[in-house]
């Protein structure tokens, strides 16, 4: 009988990034545990990927490791950032079922018995999270984040959804697909609506960090939000394009009618202010496009030279 239970159970992969969470790692897993007990017929693994801490992260991990083989774990040489952690975690997944989570506990282990129910019994592929709220965050940094779905959602033709976050559970066939995506620049938020297949979205209301802070500062935020429009929308080019077009349709129209205006009263020498104010946009405005191609180039740049998403430096023993 126990045979036969053991032989229908499914292996389930939760992949944990972590950067200087020491303090927080024995509390998720007790959590973890707690909620992935309540889900019939499945085994788990952990895998820690250890991204370039500097504090005792890894020291921990290897002691869990120890105590419980079920967790595993990849430590990269340096700092490599989350997106490279995911890449590393999902390509180490040996599951049929397999979730991103923060260690902090800011993705609530307790939603994942309904989000396992969403794929096993309803026929989802994919069970999605967001944050309803985001209290307890800066209000400026909030509005940001507003601003930034609105024009991600204006320029790209995939459709983001405001708040989510990377805790997903997701099938092998899911976790496949997204590994054929071979680019270097990656945004799995973004990789994630790509693939598509059907998805239940997750509403819960946000919960503060357990200990530790944020590692995410307000200029990390501006080159992730720059890094996610260019990665799924070429629209600032066409922004750009459109731009060169309308300013010379407006010189054109300048030039004729100065023209006529000189031909008329000979009197062209005043409007100082009025140039200067001018040469000053398109100034602007050509560094701007200048800037946007730029960003396009380095990434073609970047792709080119097909560098690896990580170094690992030791894994735990299989
Ligand atoms: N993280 C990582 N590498 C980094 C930055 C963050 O692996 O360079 C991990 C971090 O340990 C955490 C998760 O990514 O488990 C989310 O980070 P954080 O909580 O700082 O982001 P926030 O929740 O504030 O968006
Ligand atoms: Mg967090």
């Amino acid at each position: 009988m126990q045979e036969n239970n053991a032989s229908r159970r499914e292996l389930f992969s939760a992949i944990v990034p972590c950067k200087d969470e020491e303090d927080v790692l024995f509390s998720f897993l007790k959590e973890f545990k707690e909620s992935v007990d309540k889900i019939p017929n499945i085994e788990w693994e952990i895998i820690f990927v250890e991204d370039g801490s500097k504090d005792a992260t890894l020291d921990k991990i290897k002691e869990m490791n120890r105590e419980d083989g079920r967790i595993r774990y990849i430590s990269f040489s340096r700092n490599f950032g989350k997106e490279a952690a995911m890449l590393a975690g999902l390509t180490e997944a040996r599951g049929n079922y397999i979730a991103i989570m923060d260690a902090d506990l800011q993705d609530p282990p307790e939603l994942l018995p309904e989000m396992f129910k969403a794929i096993r019994e309803d026929g989802y592929e994919c069970a999605a999270t967001r944050r309803s709220t985001r209290d307890g965050e800066p209000p400026l940094r909030t509005f940001g984040a507003k601003c930034f779905y609105k024009t991600l959602n204006a320029v790209s033709r995939i459709k983001f959804t405001e708040g989510a976050r990377d805790f997903r559970l997701i099938t092998r066939r899911v976790r496949d697909a997204i590994l054929e995506l071979p680019e270097y620049n990656r945004f799995l938020k973004g990789v994630y609506e790509y693939v598509g297949f059907k998805t239940k979205w997750f509403e819960f209301e946000n919960r503060e960090r357990i200990a530790g802070k944020t590692k995410w500062s307000t200029w990390g935020l501006i080159l992730y939000s720059f890094e996610a429009i260019t990665s799924f929308s070429t629209v600032p080019l066409a922004l750009v394009a459109l731009g060169g077009v309308l300013l010379s349709v407006v010189s054109v129209l300048a030039i004729v009618f100065l023209s006529i205006r000189q031909l008329i009263y000979h009197n062209s020498a005043f409007g100082w202010t009025s140039m200067i104010c001018v040469i000053l946009l398109i100034g602007g405005l050509q560094l701007f496009s200048l800037g946007a191609i730029g960003y396009y180039t380095a990434k073609i740049y970047l792709e080119s030279k097909r560098r690896p998403h990580y170094v690992i430096q030791e894994k735990s023993s299989e």
